[in-house]
């Protein structure tokens, strides 16, 4: 029980690795909001999965700021505070760089960029006082580039260069910020991928096979507790040694 007591949001609950996160940090004692977009029925499973004392989910497009505000006031409503945000929602829009539209580069910046700058700037007047932990959930492409991910990998490098600043920023207060970067995890991002296309990636791996969401989850329990109470400002990746 690692975050007996701990108040946490989790943006993106109802996909892969977020529900990974929230079925984590609940049973690991912490009561836990959060989002989902589209996916309402698996939000209201995992919901009824957990129970509704733990745990709250709330529609939130992470992207547009009013969203973001009016779900940061429900969710501080329900948790009585909050020690732990985890921005967790991503999407990928894949092709070539010269194939790329605007409108895909923008939907990509905004839902992974944005609405971590959105999250985190609402969640620091909450945090000021207490202390906490953020984790901004990157990707090992935003540390090595991707062909055909341009957007992708550069909505997850701002996430390293935009987590350290707010490690240095707010250090002092006691609030630690931390990019966790998976490798190539087992969900719904990863299923779309042809067979070809993921035998080559497992040949990459070392560990010569795919990650699981639970195995980001329990690394993300750890930077969330006090256990990680000294880690501030890095970059963790969980990739089966991908990026070594
Ligand atoms: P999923 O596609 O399974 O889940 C994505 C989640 O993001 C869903 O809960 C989805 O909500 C939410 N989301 C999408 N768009 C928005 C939006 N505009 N506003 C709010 N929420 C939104 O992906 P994963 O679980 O695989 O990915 C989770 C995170 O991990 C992402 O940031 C991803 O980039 C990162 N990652 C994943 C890797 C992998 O191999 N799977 C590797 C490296 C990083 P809904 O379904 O309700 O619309």
């Amino acid at each position: 029980m690692l975050l007996q007591g701990k108040k946490a949001l989790i943006t993106g609950g109802s996909g892969g690795i977020g529900a990974a996160l929230v079925r984590a940090f609940v049973h690991h004692g912490a009561k836990v909001v959060f989002t989902y977009h589209q996916s309402g029925s698996a939000a209201d499973e995992l919901v009824s999965e957990l129970g509704k004392s733990a745990v709250l989910s709330i529609r939130c497009d992470g992207s547009q700021s009013e969203q973001v505000t009016a779900c940061m006031t429900e969710a501080i409503a329900f948790l009585g505070g909050l020690d732990i945000l985890v921005n967790n929602a991503g999407i990928t829009k894949d092709t070539l760089l010269l194939r790329m539209s605007e409108e895909d580069w923008d939907m990509v910046l905004d839902t992974n960029l944005k609405s971590s700058f959105l999250f985190c700037k609402q969640a620091l007047r909450h945090m000021m006082r207490t202390g906490g932990s953020i984790i901004n959930i990157g990707s090992v492409v935003g540390l090595t580039g991707n062909a055909g991910q341009a957007n992708y990998a550069a909505s997850k490098a701002g996430l390293v260069g935009f987590s350290k600043s707010i490690a240095r920023e707010m250090g002092s207060k006691n609030i630690r910020c931390n990019v966790l970067a998976p490798g190539f995890i087992d969900t719904a991002m990863t299923s779309k991928l042809p067979e070809n296309m993921l035998q080559q990636q497992l040949q990459s791996i070392p560990a010569k096979r795919i990650g699981q969401a639970q195995e980001v989850a329990d690394v993300a329990v750890f930077l969330a507790s006090d256990m990680a109470s000294y880690i501030n400002g890095q970059v963790i990746s969980v990739c089966g040694g991908l990026n070594t």
